[in-house]
């Protein structure tokens, strides 16, 4: 799933996007615009939603008044930016969030596991839930999911961490960060309108894309990529219950007609995300789970056709499109280093399934706890320059979280690996487990041990076919993982 807003990143190379307009969460926030032509096909139509700014009043920073020096600037105003920055104001620091559109609406279309919200006390943000999520392996087998999922608001959620940065005296600044310069003990932050922000630390949480966070040359970022075409659209019917959302559709009989595109499917196996609000409004998506390289997006469009087609669903209008690229796995930032990334700069994205936005924002307290008292809030000590920023760091990314992202990894090159047949044994296994092993990697709170089980228990629960997968396409992935760990241990 990637957005408009995604430019090339000088890190990794991605297919070059069309751009895509900023969408807005629900159906009352949307301005239709008529449309009668008759569309045969919805790859034809164009998104017609207009999003609207957020209506809050900024405390914004000014040069010429107020003392330019803050204790941190936090760069990017995402979910994971305004997060940090929120729960940094809570330690009575100086804190300045820097994005050029503060006010604009996000464009991702975020789903979460309700349970996943409540535990960050965000479930008032939620758009729409479903009781239950449904896994279509093929036309003979389909799972019910007992856990409730739903669609982020957006606006809710934005205005809530915006008001909450408000409320604990965040400031903004209205521009883009060019340049980020370090002495010893002070950062200077220079901006696209020529505004220079000094601050003892800077917290980079401006999404994929990022110049300011630094990978090693020495030790390649190497991604995988999730892609994925979605749409909001206006439909004349379509046959999913609207008590369930499809979390994946592994369906291919759309194409038994064509047999170049279905061999291709069965190699590189493409799923159905969607979510029904009403009989005539759903979100469609159209996803890759993970690849290197990423498979075509055009590729992805066509499968989404011919699946829409054959499921008799024909689109009306499109509301909103998510075109999206998600970078996944690959090595982490060098640590420590003057500027601290978070979110997905900082490979926080989980490399199995995508999810990112709980994860980061659930680590969003832990960095900010360590920040704020690294720089002498809430009653901390003070330090300053590398030993800061080290400390910072090891809240960002603590040995036994890296531990545990090397473990998603591995499955991550395990599911690159499974053709059609392979994915279809895999996920049939994976949710047979005790929801406490599936809930829980998937929402990435497993410890390593707990995912060492979770492999067990996989294990005896899979078919003769998926033993033999796991056993043939894993050595090499786990002499990765293992020499990593390794690596890590040694420090
Ligand atoms: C299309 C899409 C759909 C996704 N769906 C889900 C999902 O359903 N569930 C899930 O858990 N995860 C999802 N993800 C993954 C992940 O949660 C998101 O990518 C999430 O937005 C990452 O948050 P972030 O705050 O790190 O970065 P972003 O959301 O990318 O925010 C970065 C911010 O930084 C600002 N910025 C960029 N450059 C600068 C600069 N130079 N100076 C100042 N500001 C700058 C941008 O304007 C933006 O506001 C999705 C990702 C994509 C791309």
């Amino acid at each position: 799933m990637a957005n408009s807003r995604f430019l090339l990143s000088p890190f990794f190379s991605l297919p070059q996007l069309p751009s895509n307009p900023i969408q807005s969460p629900s159906k009352n926030h949307l301005q239709i615009h008529s449309t009668f032509a008759k569309f045969d096909n919805f790859l034809d139509l164009k998104p017609e939603s207009k999003p609207k700014p957020l209506k809050l009043d900024l405390p914004l920073f000014h040069p010429y008044y107020d003392r330019s020096r803050f204790d941190v600037v936090v760069v990017g105003a995402g979910p994971i930016g305004l997060r940090v920055a929120e729960q940094l104001g809570g330690f009575g620091i100086k804190v300045c969030c820097v994005d050029p559109s503060p006010l604009s609406p996000w464009s991702n279309n975020y789903g979460v596991w309700v349970d996943e919200f409540e535990d960050l006390g965000l479930e008032d943000c939620l758009h729409k839930t479903w009781p239950m999520a449904s896994l279509y392996l093929s036309d003979e087998k389909v799972k019910y999911l007992d856990r409730p999922y739903a669609q982020v608001s957006r606006k809710k959620l934005k205005m809530k961490l915006m008001e909450e940065c408000i409320r604990k005296g965040v400031k903004f600044h209205k521009a883009k960060v060019w340049e980020i310069n370090h002495q010893q003990f002070e950062s200077s932050v220079s901006c696209n309108d020529g505004t220079e922000i000094k601050s003892n630390l800077v917290i980079d949480a401006s999404g994929f894309t990022s110049k300011f966070t630094k990978y090693s040359d020495s030790n390649p970022r190497n991604c995988a990529f999730q892609i994925a075409h979605g749409i909001l659209a206006e439909v004349d019917h379509h046959p999913f219950d609207l008590n369930k959302m499809v979390l994946m559709d592994w369906r291919d009989t759309h194409l038994n007609n064509e047999p170049y595109l279905r061999q291709h499917n069965k190699e590189f196996p493409t799923f159905l995300y969607a979510m029904p609000f009403d009989s005539n409004l759903i979100f469609l998506e159209e996803t890759s789970l993970v690849g290197r390289p990423a498979l075509p997006y055009t590729v992805v469009k066509k499968r989404m056709a011919a699946r829409l087609r054959h499921l008799g669903i024909k689109v009306k209008r499109i509301l909103e499109e998510e075109k999206c690229v998600i970078p996944m796995g690959g090595a982490l930032p060098e640590m420590p280093q003057a500027v601290v990334g978070v979110g997905g700069v900082a490979g926080m994205v989980n490399p199995a399934s995508g999810y990112a936005v709980v994860k980061g924002m659930a680590a969003a307290g832990r960095i900010a706890r360590v920040a704020g008292e690294g720089v002498g809030g809430g009653g901390g000590r003070m330090i300053r320059g590398r030993a800061l920023e080290g400390r910072v760091w090891e809240g960002v990314w603590p040995m036994e979280e890296r531990n545990v992202r090397e473990f998603y990894c591995f499955g991550m090159e395990i599911l690159m690996r499974l053709d059609l047949d392979g994915i279809r044994g895999f996920f049939n296994a994976f949710f047979d487990l005790e929801p406490f092993y599936w809930e829980g990697f998937l929402s990435s709170r497993l410890s390593l041990l707990e995912l060492a089980m979770l492999s067990l228990s996989l294990y005896q629960h899979a078919s003769f076919r998926s033993k033999l997968d796991i056993l043939t396409k894993s050595p090499l992935p786990l002499l990765q993982m293992m020499a990593n760990l390794t690596l890590q241990a040694l420090g």
